[in-house]
């Protein structure tokens, strides 16, 4: 009897061997095979073979993490004193210059000066401390997706005010940027795919507390000074997430198979994954050179 007491029956989403998520694992790759995720769909949009072996552990990027640093050591600092003493102790050598013969302990990089700028920009703004200043930090939310499980984690969750938000930090609003698909520049959420993490938050915040929040989303420049926005998808932000939820259930039963070997991944062929030990397979027409 005992053993049938701690065997929970599975269910086709949930099985006995699915790993609670805690805010210790939620990043850890084992639960990216039992959770799929807005950057894991993005990153398989980008290039199954180089996601893959990223999950399995096989491979690992060597870009510059320096921008993903810089936009954990803002969410620290408005997540909680705790949170932000625990980064900048935990990155300290990232942080500071090299030590030389005037400064033994060497200085903070001109990166993260203007960080504690971007910071400050946010903390002294009313509109900002008035909405995301209140909400539960770091949330984490599990749901359904067509048929497939999904994490997330919310920068700032207000219930009881029926809204979320997540903080951005980004180069530069206005900057265009290409989309070869629809062939024109777009902003800032619509090429990194913002508009997707909303409508994944808002319904597994949904599915986890029955609650149907509004998405905004805070963005905070790295220019000097920093710029601010406070963005809604009242209007056409919400035909984009609908068609960003179409997307997904378009693509991930794909995803799925190949993250459980079932099916082979497609590579791009001009990752830093791809280009690694990259054969030429013979020649590309002029006019068929994909730009980006
Ligand atoms: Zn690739």
């Amino acid at each position: 009897m005992a053993t049938k007491k701690q065997m929970a029956k599975p269910t086709s989403l949930t099985t006995s061997k699915t790993i609670k998520l805690t805010k210790s694992n939620y990043y850890s790759h084992d639960t990216d095979f039992q959770y799929m995720s807005f950057s894991v769909f993005r990153n398989f949009e980008q290039c199954e073979a180089a996601t893959l072996a990223k999950l399995k552990g096989d491979w690992e990027p060597i870009s510059d993490p320096k921008a993903l640093l810089i936009g954990n050591y803002v969410h620290s600092y408005f997540e909680s004193e705790q949170a932000h003493a625990d980064f900048i102790s935990a990155n300290h050598k990232a942080m500071m210059t090299n030590p030389n013969k005037k400064e033994p302990d060497g200085h903070l990089r001109a990166e993260y000066k203007i960080a504690d700028k971007m910071i400050k920009a946010l903390s002294e703004d009313d509109f900002f401390n008035y909405v995301y200043a209140p909400g539960d930090k770091e949330v984490i939310v599990t749901g359904e997706l067509f048929g497939h499980q999904w994490k997330g984690k919310i920068d700032s969750l207000c219930l009881d005010r029926g809204y979320f938000c997540d903080l951005k930090t980004v180069d530069d609003f206005h900057k265009g940027h290409w989309n070869p698909e629809l062939r024109q520049r777009t902003n800032f959420v619509e090429d990194r795919g913002y508009h997707m993490q909303m409508a994944i938050y808002q319904e597994l915040i949904k599915q986890t507390f029955g609650i149907d929040c509004q998405p905004y989303i805070f963005g905070v420049s790295k220019q000097v000074p920093p710029d601010k926005i406070a963005i809604s998808f009242d209007g056409d932000g919400k035909f984009l997430m609908q068609e960003a939820l179409e997307q997904i259930s378009n693509e991930q039963d794909h995803f799925w198979r190949v993250l459980m070997g079932e099916e082979p991944p497609k590579t791009c062929g001009k990752c830093e994954y791809c280009r690694q030990g990259k054969q030429l397979a013979g020649f590309t027409e002029v006019s068929s050179i994909e730009i980006s």
